[in-house]
């Protein structure tokens, strides 16, 4: 077999194909192409009243001060997602707090303000927990909760479309939402925030799931959720808010014609109201549920994104 046909032919050698596809229309060689898309959620926030919660890697924010500080000069809120994009589950608990308080310094040295912590591809352990607790952060937002909302579109897609979906799945190993209320936990001193998945990478990467059908994805469990009472929390990261923009905007849309009302807040306010002692009400101001949209900055360039396999 020649080699040519041999890399045609590999199923390893094609899915690289298709993720560096994937991968070159997300980054650029310089961060044009994210402070673009970085400026339509700054538009966003402008234009729909949200306020998006983006948690970004420490080494990120040392790489691009400005960019980061324009985002919360415009009324983004930022949180720590880590110092490296690392499994940090790979480290030990000391190695864990060591890189927890380098990322805190860089914070505080570049006057980004944060409240909140996710951990990189949403993989933690208890020593992730311990260092964050110790670290005294308000919030903490790195556990997964599945909707398992998809059933509709099984017959449509491809079978190996499920088999990527179910692959990323596994790594994030979250709880059943129908086997779960999905609503912030008071967990010592800070509050847990649960994540709702499928999120955009599962829907657009993995699923390839025509945007229509996405923002029906997410109306159902906005709807799912204020049936319960619950929290939604949205994850788009900002490299796809340009491609997605319609859909999140729709989905804002339809969220402010619920009556009574869905409390559209970022994961700062959420802490806050969930952390108050004197709170009697499951969410403030008569909402009967919650919407939050927030996305983790991994990389702003394919520099960026390349480092993250050396650890940097
Ligand atoms: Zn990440």
């Amino acid at each position: 077999m020649n080699l040519a046909h041999f890399l045609l032919n590999s199923r390893g050698v094609r899915n690289l194909v298709l993720r560096a596809n994937s991968l070159l229309n997300r980054f650029g060689f310089s961060p044009a192409k994210m402070e673009n898309s970085l400026n339509c959620g700054i538009e966003m926030n402008q234009e729909l009243g949200l306020k998006l919660s983006l948690p970004v890697t420490a080494i990120i924010l040392e790489r691009h001060p400005e960019i980061i500080r324009n985002l919360q000069d415009k009324g983004v809120e930022l949180a720590v997602h880590g110092y490296v994009h690392t499994d940090y589950t790979e480290l030990s608990r000391e190695k864990q707090l060591e890189h927890f308080e380098h990322a805190i310094k860089i914070f505080k040295k570049q006057g980004i303000r944060f409240r909140g912590f996710r951990a990189p591809y949403v993989k933690w352990n208890e020593d992730t927990m311990a260092a964050i607790h110790e670290l005294g952060f308000l919030w903490e937002s790195s556990k997964t909760v599945m909707w398992n909302v998809l059933d509709d579109y099984e017959a449509s897609l491809p079978k190996k479309n499920w088999e990527a979906y179910k692959k990323v799945l596994k790594l994030y190993n979250p709880v059943d939402a129908f086997a779960h209320p999905v609503l912030p936990e008071i967990k010592g001193n800070f509050v847990e925030i649960p994540l709702s998945l499928p999120d955009d990478e599962m829907l657009v990467d993995r699923l390839h799931l025509p945007q229509e059908k996405i923002k029906e994805v997410w109306q159902k469990i906005l709807s799912l959720t204020y049936e319960r009472g619950e929290l939604f929390t949205l994850q788009v990261h900002p490299e796809r808010f340009p491609f997605l923009r319609e859909e999140i905007k729709s989905v804002i849309e339809q969220a402010r014609m619920y009556n009574p009302k869905i409390w559209i807040a970022s994961l700062d306010e959420i802490a806050r109201w969930w952390g108050k002692k004197e709170k009697k009400t499951r969410w403030p101001n008569g909402a009967r549920s919650c919407l939050s949209i927030t996305g983790d900055i991994d990389a702003l360039t394919l520099f960026d994104f390349f480092m993250r396999i050396f650890g940097k």
